[in-house]
Parts: C-alpha cells; sequence; structure tokens
C-alpha cells in the first residue's frame, strides 16, 4: 500500500492495521498472489512408453531397410540372369551369336578409332552331319559341348569367342596381327584334332583367318573369312586358311 507523506494519520492508521494481521494471515494473501508449482519429473510408466515406442518404431525402420536390402539383391541376381540368358548360348554357355554380333562391330568400331590391330578366326566342324547320323543329335550336341569348352581353354582371356550359329565359331582377336592370329588358329587345330572327344573320339575342324582392314564393316569381315574357311574345306579340311 502506499499513502502520501503529508497523510500522516493515514499511514499511522494503516501501519497499525497491516501489523494487526497476523503472520499465517499475511501468507495467505501471499500466496493468493503467488503460485507455486511442484515438478517431480517424468514418471516411469512415461519413461518406459516412450522407450517402447521409440524401440518399435526403430524396429520397424530396420526391418525395412533390410527387406528392401534383400529385395534389391534379388533383383541384381535376377537382372544378371536374365543378361545372361540374353547373351549366352545355351547349349555351350560362351557367347551366343547376338552378343559375339554387338562384339564384332564394337571391336571394329575400336580397331578404326584407335588404328589398333584386330584379326578373327572363324571355324567350323568338319563332317558334322555326319557325326549326327552316325551318333545321334544328342551326341552331337555334347560334342559342341565339349569342343567349345575345349576352345575356351585355348585362348587369350582377351580373345573373344562365340557361337556364330550351329557348329560354326568365331573368336575375335584384339590387339592382334594376321600372323598371331594363323598361330592361334593353328594352335586350335592341332588341339582339336589331339583331342579325344567322348564317344566319338576323333574330330577335326576347318579354319578362316583374316585380319581387320580399314573399309571392313562386321559383315564384309565375316564374309572375306567365310571364303577362306570354305577354300579350307575345299582343300581337303583339318587346315587353315587366311586372307
Ligand atoms: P563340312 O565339313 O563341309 O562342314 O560338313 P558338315 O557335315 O559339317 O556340313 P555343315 O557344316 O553344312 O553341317 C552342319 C551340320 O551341323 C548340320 C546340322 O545338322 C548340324 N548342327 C547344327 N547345329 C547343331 C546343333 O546345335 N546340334 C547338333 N547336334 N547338330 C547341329
Ligand atoms: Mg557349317
Ligand atoms: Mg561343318
Amino acid at each position: 500500500m502506499m499513502a502520501r507523506k503529508d497523510y500522516a494519520p493515514l499511514i499511522s492508521a494503516v501501519n497499525k492495521a497491516i501489523s494487526s494481521i497476523s503472520k499465517d494471515e499475511k501468507m495467505k494473501i501471499g500466496h493468493k498472489w503467488m503460485a507455486v508449482r511442484y515438478d517431480n519429473g517424468y514418471s516411469l510408466e512415461y519413461i518406459l512408453g516412450i522407450v517402447a515406442i521409440s524401440t518399435t518404431i526403430i524396429l520397424i525402420i530396420l526391418g525395412w531397410i533390410v527387406y528392401l536390402k534383400k529385395e534389391i539383391s534379388k533383383r541384381k541376381k535376377l537382372e544378371k540372369e536374365l543378361k545372361k540368358l540374353a547373351t549366352t548360348d545355351r547349349l555351350t554357355d560362351i557367347n551366343n551369336r547376338y552378343k559375339i554380333d554387338v562384339l564384332l562391330e564394337k571391336h571394329i568400331e575400336i580397331s578404326r578409332r584407335y588404328e589398333r590391330p584386330l584379326s578373327f578366326i572363324y571355324f567350323d566342324i568338319d563332317h558334322f552331319k555326319k557325326i549326327n547320323d552316325k551318333y545321334g543329335h544328342k551326341i552331337g550336341d555334347l560334342v559342341l559341348i565339349e569342343l567349345a569348352s575345349l576352345i575356351k581353354k585355348s585362348i587369350r582371356k582377351s580373345d573373344i569367342f562365340g557361337r556364330w550359329g550351329g557348329e560354326e565359331f568365331l573368336v575375335i582377336l584384339p590387339e592382334t596381327e594376321k600372323e598371331e592370329a594363323i598361330e592361334l588358329a593353328e594352335k586350335l587345330r592341332i588341339a582339336v584334332e589331339n583331342h579325344k572327344f567322348n564317344k566319338i573320339k576323333h574330330l577335326t575342324c576347318s579354319f578362316g583367318v583374316a585380319k581387320h582392314r580399314k573399309s571392313d564393316d562386321g559383315q564384309k569381315v565375316i564374309e572375306r573369312i567365310n571364303k577362306r574357311l570354305y577354300k579350307a574345306k575345299k582343300r581337303g579340311r583339318n587346315r587353315v586358311e587366311s586372307v
């Protein structure tokens, strides 16, 4: 309370009145104006609830991540399998016609652009019809598998091998001069001639070798090399002819 200094009687009356209020009453009046809230912190139940909810959310997120990772790896595997199916010959497990055709054009382009040597070996089994006729188509198939695996083992890792069709195969030899290609073809010819094939025992192939020329596209290369192969057949088979 406030009063003007020159109101002395009022001041003394008010002071008397204030001093007549007991201590308890003064506190009660004071509490009317000041609210004190006592906070005892979070209850254990509340904390456990929060922990349980957070743990559940984290577990759901982790489960989702694991599920997504599995799905991604499953799809990647499937994609890889599909890609392999589209580019691999089902019988011999080497590059199929589609893939070897794509690689042929690709390497011709590289050779042209960087002026690098590029050679090819094309070969065909001799008298394969007779093998089919004598032993049956199934044995013929096994011969193709065995031959492909033998050739695969005999070429360099950088060489590209594929089934051109039927019992005809193509080897693409990047960074290879004609003389080296002839040497490799001769090595393959001898490897086939000396290999003891299951059931049929003896088999030979005829080989055509060509080096890429600047004006060649894939089709021209194959045409040229086919002429060499034809020559090898005409000259008695089981031999290498080059352009
Ligand atoms: P040549 O020495 O003149 O090449 O005689 P060839 O009997 O081998 O004649 P050609 O190359 O024309 O014959 C290919 C034969 O290969 C005809 C076909 O029955 C057989 N052939 C082609 N593809 C397959 C196959 O996937 N499996 C089997 N078993 N035989 C096949
Ligand atoms: Mg043929
Ligand atoms: Mg043949």
